[in-house]
């Protein structure tokens, strides 16, 4: 359990942590202390000390955990510094931005995440980006996993207030308010800076909003909706409505600006090939399986005993990843691993434009 201890200060930022990198570690904290100087200026919100904790894990690295002015996050001793990069940038915007104000359900205002976690899905790219913290290609790749995973979605249309009541069950449910709510975020900034010119942009309505609850006012859906109104009228309002009921988020062409275009390529479903509820039941037999499918065609079959637990939110984001079960089967044990994918559809993913970096 105790093991090295790493430790890093700079200015106000600290770090900590436990076990090694698959890297040198201060690189990585060096990294996040920039990025955090760049957020306090953005967000003109700077913490007195702000520090991030760090522990090995090896069934769940890669995963973090708000608290005041810091966070806690797990790694592997092979996981990429990329993928903790862009772990650090996400969690780092919910010291900034967490969660609306007077949001109905306690229960992690699972409702409401659409906003905490969208803007943080789209500020942990543009940011760092912006702040020339990663390249284009980091840039492109992070959007592009988004918007794979959200135009495959099979559940892509369930309507926001049905997203708790699913969010434990399915992880075609629980990534929505991260998928939708980040391509809705740069639709509504693109929008922003068209009707107003170039003028404003959504940065100014997070600002905006951030100051409200620094001066002791609500930051919830109401200011939100205003600010909406007052950038783009009613169109406004009934597109945010619509996105909350479900309606599929077109994000324009150029709307991460005149370097990056829109495509649209052919890409798989995620498909486990059988009821992704089996999963989350008591004694995780298998149940529903699809004749045709990828998980068919290995070898699985109905009454199986799924052994191993496994997490789904980036499997379902990488159409190349392949899945492995052990299962029980008339008392032996079997390994299975199959591509957990089913059809193919159209899904917007956006590449490199050629363009003059004059062009504004
Ligand atoms: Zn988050």
């Amino acid at each position: 359990m105790a093991g090295t201890i790493g430790a890093y200060a700079k200015d106000n930022f600290f770090g900590a942590w436990q076990g090694h990198f698959a890297f040198d570690g201060t690189e990585l904290m060096d990294w996040a202390s920039r990025l955090q100087s760049f957020y306090g200026d953005f967000f003109d919100q700077r913490p007195a000390s702000f520090g991030v904790f760090a522990r090995t894990n090896r069934l769940n690295p890669g995963s973090g955990i708000g608290l005041t002015d810091s966070f806690a996050f797990t790694f592997g001793d092979k996981t990429p510094i990329g993928d903790l990069e862009s772990l650090l940038a996400h969690e780092m915007v919910h010291a900034f931005i967490n969660s609306l104000d007077n949001s109905m359900d306690a229960a992690g205002g699972l409702s409401m995440s659409w906003f905490g976690e969208g803007l943080a899905v789209y500020y942990q790219r543009t940011l760092p980006y912006r702040a020339g913290l990663i390249s284009r290609q980091a840039f492109l790749d992070d959007l592009n996993e988004t918007a794979a995973r959200y135009y495959t979605n099979a559940l892509i249309g369930t309507p926001n207030d049905r997203i708790a009541e699913g969010f434990w069950k399915d992880t075609r449910v629980r990534v929505l308010p991260y998928d939708r709510g980040s391509l809705y975020f740069a639709t509504v900034d693109s929008e922003i800076r068209r009707a107003s010119g170039g003028q404003r942009s959504l940065d100014d309505l997070v600002r905006r909003m951030l100051a409200e609850r620094r001066a002791g006012h609500p930051m919830n859906l109401a200011l939100w909706r205003d600010l909406l109104r007052s950038e783009l009228g009613e169109k406004g309002l009934t597109e945010f409505d619509g996105m909350l009921a479900g309606k599929t988020v077109s994000v324009p062409s150029n709307a991460f600006g005149p370097c990056f275009e829109r495509v649209t390529k052919q890409l798989r479903r995620f498909d486990l090939g059988f009821d992704p509820l089996v999963l989350v039941s008591a004694d995780r037999r298998v149940a529903g399986l699809k004749p045709g499918s990828t998980a068919a065609a290995a070898g699985l079959q109905n009454g199986d005993r799924i052994l191993n637990r496994f997490p789904q939110d980036a499997l379902q984001g990488n159409q190349s990843a392949t899945l492995t079960l052990e299962i029980e089967r008339s008392g032996q044990q079997i390994a299975l691993t199959y591509l957990p994918r089913g059809e193919e559809v159209p899904a917007f993913q956006w590449q490199d434009k050629s363009c003059q970096s004059n062009v504004k």
